[in-house]
């Protein structure tokens, strides 16, 4: 491959990154003409922008969170369909991150970089999986980007809940989960695994379930909290955002098992300081192995950082003999760890 020029045509600005022959922004953290969006986490996709692309997805999960009126106009190009935006061809490859998620393929004046959003290489029974695609420069986060996060699969952690719900069968279990993408991955999991009760949701949870559902991911009989007396939870399994997990919502449960499905619970500080007892190491994010495997694979010369553990993940890609920059885009907060 040539030496990546890369930055000549595709760099950060204070909107976010900017395609300059395409004039659009991907992800961009303030309104603009055009934008690229890879996924529905609110860190990426916002509202206000005049021309959205994105996966059909994106754009149910933006119009469910924002309105109908989310952008002035949108346009969705399914996965691997090429699109041409003023001689730049883009394409939404799969990243194995939430339902609909993409990473960016961007190809001009015989150069390819590929924006990975966010992404994962686990399986997760809710979205297509992670596809890979060599390129010139790959732009990455860098969320859980030091040795120590290891994450485990869905199904052992989901098992773990399951098994304390059989030594403890008069408690309920409260499961902290992001309303969009995990919550639906622990629920979808939970169902593979033969649990076939109702799931209890917190009314947060319920419009993206309903989402979920219409887009094709079955997730079983679900049942708002709401429309149920406290005295129906014992032994039940509840899921609620990571933020009621210690707010009044959750007092009305007596005495739950506090569960929460997070790449950060592999911190066992973390989970104390949440009064996590039941702490599952679970992420839509790639994790310190998957990552360098994915530097690996890719073959680019050069490794853009957008956000995260930038400065540790820099140093690891030097010493693989590979280019590391780190852009230090903000904005993007982790919606979704
Ligand atoms: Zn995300
Ligand atoms: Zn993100």
């Amino acid at each position: 491959m040539m030496s990546p020029q890369v930055q000549r045509w595709l760099y950060p600005v204070p909107e976010g990154l900017y395609c300059e022959p395409g004039q659009f922004f991907i992800d961009p953290r303030t309104a603009v003409d055009r934008a690229v969006i890879t996924h529905g986490h609110s860190d990426h996709a916002r509202s206000g922008h005049r021309a959205v692309l994105a996966t059909d997805e994106t754009i149910e999960i933006m119009k469910v969170r924002y309105g109908e009126n989310a952008a002035f106009s949108f346009q969705a190009l399914p996965y691997g369909q090429p699109l041409s935006i003023n001689g730049v061809t883009v394409s939404l490859i799969p990243a194995g991150h939430i339902l609909g998620s993409a990473q960016v393929v961007l190809e001009w004046a015989g150069q390819r970089a590929i924006v990975s959003g966010d992404y994962k290489r686990q399986a997760d029974p809710t979205c297509a999986g992670f596809e890979l695609r060599t390129c010139d420069v790959f732009v990455t986060e860098a969320t859980f980007a030091l040795p120590v996060f290891r994450h485990e699969t869905a199904a052992k952690e989901a098992a773990r809940l399951l098994d304390s719900l059989r030594v403890m069968p008069d408690r309920t279990h409260l499961l902290g989960a992001y309303g969009l993408g995990k919550a639906q991955r622990m629920i979808r999991t939970l169902r593979d695994l033969g649990y076939d009760r109702p799931i209890y949701l917190h009314g947060a949870m319920v419009g993206l379930c309903a989402l979920y559902e219409r887009l094709g991911v079955e997730l079983g009989p679900l049942l708002p909290v709401a429309s149920v007396g406290n005295d129906r939870l014992p032994g039940e399994i509840v899921v609620a955002p990571p933020s009621a997990l210690n707010d009044r919502w959750s007092r009305r449960l007596a005495n739950p098992v506090t569960a929460f499905a997070s790449g950060w619970m592999r911190v066992r500080g973390r989970a104390r300081q949440r009064g996590v007892e039941l702490p599952l190491v679970v992420s839509d994010h790639v994790d310190w192995g998957d990552l360098l495997q994915t530097i690996e694979e890719v073959q680019a010369q050069e490794i853009w950082v957008t956000h995260g553990r930038d400065d540790a993940l820099v140093h690891q890609i030097a010493k693989m003999g590979r280019r590391g920059r780190a852009l230090a885009l903000v904005g993007y907060e982790d919606e979704d760890d």
